[in-house]
């Protein structure tokens, strides 16, 4: 069967053929994969800057963003059926037995960082025909979700996002009026935390360079956002033009961005970093300003990685919320889809917004 690799020493990546997985035991499952997602963590892994195969392996399959069908149950799985979809979770509890969150499953918050990540750290992923994952890291899918379930695991980002910002809020004890969401990016993770606010009914605005006539401003305003681009508001001018935001949602993965962003975030607001840059050059940034504002507003930034079961979750039911409310918009996140063959190319280019690899189709049941 075919599978999707990085080689980090031969700088390659390349289609390989694997043996088909044996048959499965215990609590084991047989998954057929149908859908893959390629995001920027892949193209990065792609660019061999990260990424890490499992030891004792020249090569990582690749592939975390994953819809699959369920074709063999071993004899102690409880958690899926035969013939259900489902999306596997990514990310594996680190060995030790004092990490409490690993222990309790929790491992989006593992203090040890000896996690493992399908298709990422230490774990084969998802991009081959055919995968064995044990059922606890199997989300079901509903088949009528199948179109656009594929999203679920980078959605599932902004979904630990909202369960973490509401957790945090509820130091805020009276009744909030309509919640001003700002995203800042509309590439695939910044679109679908547009979702994940507009289905829980914020007044969201969308933050990007592109211009008001890119496909990425019709894209938000079709989930429901108000476009606000970077060429006609400069970021420092956001909270005076538009209005000052309590939820900030970061999306580009530029450090200088993020802090910048401080300036447009009201008072008691929560600014959430959910990008991952690249190493660069220092920054001088005005330290006194910031701490004043964080301290008189009750300003709070923090950082989330996905995601837990519960995230996932969350997130395929905010799919199903979007797809009741904005199909098009949901729909139209997708911009092409892509045979196996196609990936190596596919890795190395950037366009559109989310390139998924077709792997295979659903059957009918
Ligand atoms: C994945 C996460 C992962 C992160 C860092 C993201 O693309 O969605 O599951 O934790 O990369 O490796």
């Amino acid at each position: 069967m075919r599978a999707v690799a990085v080689f980090p020493k031969t700088k390659q990546v390349r289609v390989i053929d694997q043996p088909h997985p044996p048959p499965v035991t215990g609590n084991q499952v047989l998954l057929r994969i149908l859908e893959v997602g390629i995001c920027g963590t892949d193209r990065e892994i792609g660019a061999f800057h990260y990424g890490t195969p499992p030891a004792g392996s020249d090569h990582l399959i690749l592939g975390h963003e994953a819809l699959a069908e369920v074709v063999e149950t071993g004899p102690e799985v409880t958690a899926v059926r035969k013939g259900e979809l489902v999306v596997p979770t990514v990310r594996r509890p680190c060995p030790h037995r004092h990490c409490e969150p690993c222990r309790a499953h929790r491992q989006d918050f593992c203090v040890t960082v000896d996690f493992a990540e399908r298709g990422i750290k230490e774990a084969h992923g998802f991009l081959q025909e055919y995968v064995v994952e044990e059922d606890e890291y199997l989300v079901p899918v509903h088949r009528k979700l199948a179109e656009v379930a594929v999203l679920t695991e980078p959605l599932s980002i902004a979904a630990k996002a909202a369960e973490q910002g509401a957790a945090i809020q509820q130091r805020l004890p009276w009744e909030r009026r309509r919640v001003r969401g700002l995203v800042l990016g509309a590439g695939p993770v910044g679109l679908l935390g547009a979702l994940s606010m507009a289905v829980r009914h914020l007044d969201v605005f969308v933050y990007s360079l592109e211009p008001a006539t890119d496909v990425r401003a019709k894209i938000a305003h079709d989930l429901g956002a108000t476009y606000v681009s970077g060429s006609e508001v400069p970021l420092g001018a956001f909270a005076q033009k538009i209005g000052a935001m309590d939820l900030i949602y970061e999306a580009v993965g530029i450090s200088g961005v993020g802090f910048d962003a401080l300036g447009a975030l009201a008072a008691n607001g929560l600014l959430v970093f959910t990008g991952v840059p690249a190493p660069g050059k220092p920054r001088l940034v005005d330290t006194d300003t910031m701490m004043r504002g964080l301290v008189l507003k009750n300003q709070l930034v923090f950082g989330t990685v996905n995601a837990s079961r519960s995230a996932f979750e969350t997130a395929l039911s905010e799919l199903e919320q979007g797809m009741f409310l904005f199909p098009e918009g949901v729909r139209s996140l997708i911009t092409e889809r892509h045979p196996i063959d196609e990936v190596p190319a596919l890795i190395a280019a950037r366009s559109g917004i989310k390139h998924v690899v077709h792997l295979a189709d659903a059957s009918r049941s």
